[in-house]
């Protein structure tokens, strides 16, 4: 009877422990940019700085990988050939909107208590490269969904949000956006607007992803981001980001993790780069680099060379060196890091017994080798800078 009720207490434990995991956000470190490598002093300015005048985020709820094709989206794909490129993006479970933008901005992998937050999100980001952005006196604006309002609520210079409330509304709560766009572009008093439509996301869910309505609102879509990056880029350098925070299933909706649903795309225009995949929690490290702002410190995400193809080398190692010191810190700061798991195993087969190690196993260490390559940019930094 005991044995059974302990092995109770484990199973709900372990239930609790793996579904509402501890935050893995550290936030609480340095994120400013490095001055020396050893002996070498950088110039920072010269080495990190913004590659735009202004950077445009759209967030298409729902927009599935197949969505993005010449026949679907034909003024999109021409900017695209012109000047940009489309990345294959995996995005984690859950496949729904709350902890989607948690990923996009803080670049840290989301928990599946972030699926009962959806519902009823009071939850204020600590930081992020939003919060990043405004630390380096860049004005941003927001339209669309709004729980960004509710992540972000000091951060936006103007703002109005929508609601996904009314899902059977797929007109009116994409042009209650798209009017404030046509305001901002004709205002040059900000640097940064993020847009986010649910219109699709609705249609995905009443209708399905083979709807004929599907095809009108990426029609509707494309034009929008037609007319924001051209309107733009009339005016000076623009670099604009339309993504899906997740897919959409074959049978309509989303939240589980079928490829349509955990595969979306990020295109990318008005930069020099190339098609390539990554992960979503990626994204904030390169737009940072691209904006020339701190990489936020709740990010666990990879520099990409394909998207970074505007930095100069001297530049590109220059933002892996930084990016790298960040993670290393974080490693540091886990008690269980790679650090410790290999200095106690070296130790233990040198001497039999075990030492420093608190426990439970290396847990992350897996994530953080992987990341831990980029140390061989600090090597190709230090043959350059020489
Ligand atoms: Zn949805």
């Amino acid at each position: 009877m005991i044995q059974l009720a302990l092995l109770l207490v484990f199973a709900v434990s372990l239930f609790i422990f793996g579904f509402f995991p501890v935050s893995n956000n550290i936030v609480d470190i340095d994120t400013e940019l490095p001055e020396n490598l050893d002996n070498y002093t950088f110039n920072v300015n010269e080495s990190y700085h913004s590659h735009a005048n202004k950077t445009v985020l759209i967030v298409i709820d729902a927009l599935r990988w197949d969505f993005v094709t010449p026949k679907l989206m034909p003024l999109t794909s021409s900017l695209i050939n012109i000047s940009g490129c489309v990345s294959k993006i995996q995005v984690e479970s859950p496949t729904v909107t709350l902890p989607r933008i948690k990923a996009l901005t803080t670049g840290n992998i989301p928990q599946y208590i972030d699926v009962v937050r959806n519902l009823a999100s009071s939850e204020v980001l600590v930081d992020s490269w939003l919060h990043s952005a405004r630390k380096g006196n860049l004005k941003i604006v927001f339209y669309g969904d709004n729980t960004w309002e509710k992540l972000f609520p000091d951060i936006f210079t103007r703002s109005e949000g929508t609601t996904s409330f009314f899902v059977w509304d797929f007109t009116e709560v994409d042009n209650n956006v798209t009017r404030n766009v046509d305001v901002e572009l004709a205002r040059d008093d900000w640097d940064i607007m993020i847009l986010h439509y649910l219109g699709l996301d609705h249609i995905g869910h009443v209708l399905g992803p083979f709807s004929p309505r599907i095809a009108l609102k990426l029609q509707e879509m494309d034009e929008i981001i037609y007319r924001v990056h051209k309107t733009l880029s009339e005016k000076g350098q623009i670099v604009s980001f339309i993504t899906g925070d997740h897919g959409m299933r074959d049978s309509g909706g989303h939240g589980g993790t079928t490829q349509p649903e955990i595969i979306v795309p990020l295109i990318s225009l008005g930069v020099k780069c190339q098609n390539s995949s990554f992960f979503q929690t990626d994204i904030p490290a390169n737009i940072a680099s691209l904006l020339g702002v701190e990489i936020p410190s709740t990010s666990i995400g990879n520099l990409q060379k394909s998207l970074l193809d505007s930095l100069s080398l001297k530049q590109y190692l220059y933002a892996c060196y930084y990016n790298i010191n960040l993670l290393l810190k974080k490693v540091k700061m886990s008690p269980e890091s790679c650090y410790d798991a290999r200095h106690s195993y070296k130790e233990f087969v040198r001497t039999g017994v075990s030492s420093g190690l608190s426990g439970g196993g290396p847990q992350g260490c897996s994530i953080f080798s992987i990341r831990l390559n980029l140390t061989r940019a600090l090597a190709s930094f230090s043959a350059i800078a020489k």
